[in-house]
């Protein structure tokens, strides 16, 4: 029910927000009062709804930790005033958006839900307004007086998905977003469809932002034929404090000693290495083939069957915590914080 709920729609851009430029036909983002106008049905909601606005609306290919740390500005000071929140965002980056926020953001037990759309909300066809309204629906929703959402997700194409298990996988589907080791939060159709038993149980606690965040991190995705200066060009970076390697299958790469040896480097010099898988399903398993054991001994850790956009996050997130040692660090990149790892 979305009665005497207020709801935040956060507007950052995005194709949903686009308009054509007239001479180039490229598409660019435009201010949400002019968006407005598209969207009658936003009076229509039983909620009282509050729009803020980025200060310059982005695509997201544009995202950065500027924005990042505006975004968490924006939720941290309204938070406690709204039952829920609506992010409307562009898609190519609302993955790693959405995972940043699961982790920066600590304890949160209310709807924040990204949404977004392939066409802008002005064109006939356009995605926008489903995946906006149903957005604005769920982030509403309650079941007892408590959410029935209260995490982080991403609301498109009729489907409600963990925002920290999201990838993007189509740039010409309306279904553009992919949840490959994790079940839908929620299914769209003439009831919206809950599936509570993959919704995070949550505590009553402070909400906390950290914008600290960390950003001296890379990633390396190994090939056939990786070369030993084209690795180190990354691994002699002076100020790396994170690196995950993009393995192969069940988190294997190759058995050259000089790659085990880079890596070990590593680990003595205090960087967080973490496996991730190339496949879009399934889980690394260190060990399990003789090409994954040195990994596991040059002191690599398993990512379990995180997504890309989730590891890379996590470790920026990690990395800010200067409370933790670097063990510590370690040891929990690859435990459950955010529902993020199975
Ligand atoms: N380039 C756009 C963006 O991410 C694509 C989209 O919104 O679908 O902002």
């Amino acid at each position: 029910m979305t009665g005497h709920s207020n709801l935040l729609l956060i507007y950052t851009g995005g194709t949903i927000g686009m308009v054509e430029d007239p001479e180039t036909g490229a598409l660019h983002p435009i201010d949400f009062d002019h968006l407005q106008n598209e969207i009658p049905e936003l009076k229509k909601f039983d909620c009282h709804i509050t729009v803020e606005s980025l200060k310059k609306p982005i695509d997201s290919s544009n995202m950065n930790l500027l924005v990042w740390i505006e975004l968490l500005e924006i939720i941290e000071t309204y938070y406690d005033r709204y039952d829920g929140i609506v992010i409307m965002h562009g898609s190519d980056t609302m993955a790693y958006t959405a995972s940043a926020m699961s982790f920066l953001l600590e304890n949160v037990n209310k709807p924040i839900i990204f949404t977004g759309s392939q066409l802008p909300i002005g064109k006939i066809r356009t995605d926008g307004k489903e995946n906006l309204i149903t957005a604005i629906e769920i982030a509403t929703a309650k079941e007892n007086g408590k959410p029935i959402v209260p995490e982080v997700a991403i609301y498109f194409e009729y489907s409600l998905y963990r925002g920290n298990r999201t990838t993007k996988i189509s740039a010409e589907n309306f279904e553009a977003f992919q949840s490959p080791n994790y079940p839908l939060l929620a299914e769209a159709g003439v009831h919206i469809k809950y599936n509570r038993f993959a919704i995070r149980k949550v505590d009553d606690k402070q909400l906390i932002a950290r914008k600290d965040i960390v950003d001296n991190v890379a990633s390396i995705k190994v090939f056939p034929g990786l070369r030993k200066d084209v690795f180190q060009a990354i691994t002699n970076l002076s100020n790396l404090k994170g690196l995950i390697l993009e393995t192969f299958g069940s988190g294997n790469a190759p058995s050259d000693s000089w790659f085990a040896e880079e890596i070990q480097k590593l680990d003595k010099r205090g960087v967080v290495v973490l496996n991730i898988t190339q496949c879009t399903g399934g889980s690394v398993m260190q060990g399990k083939y003789e090409t994954g054991v040195h990994l596991e001994h040059a002191g690599v850790l398993s990512g379990g069957d995180m997504t890309f956009e989730a590891a890379i996050t996590k470790i920026m997130y990690l990395l800010s915590c200067t409370e933790l040692s670097f063990e510590e660090k370690k040891e929990y990149v690859g435990k459950n914080m955010r529902g993020e790892i199975s």
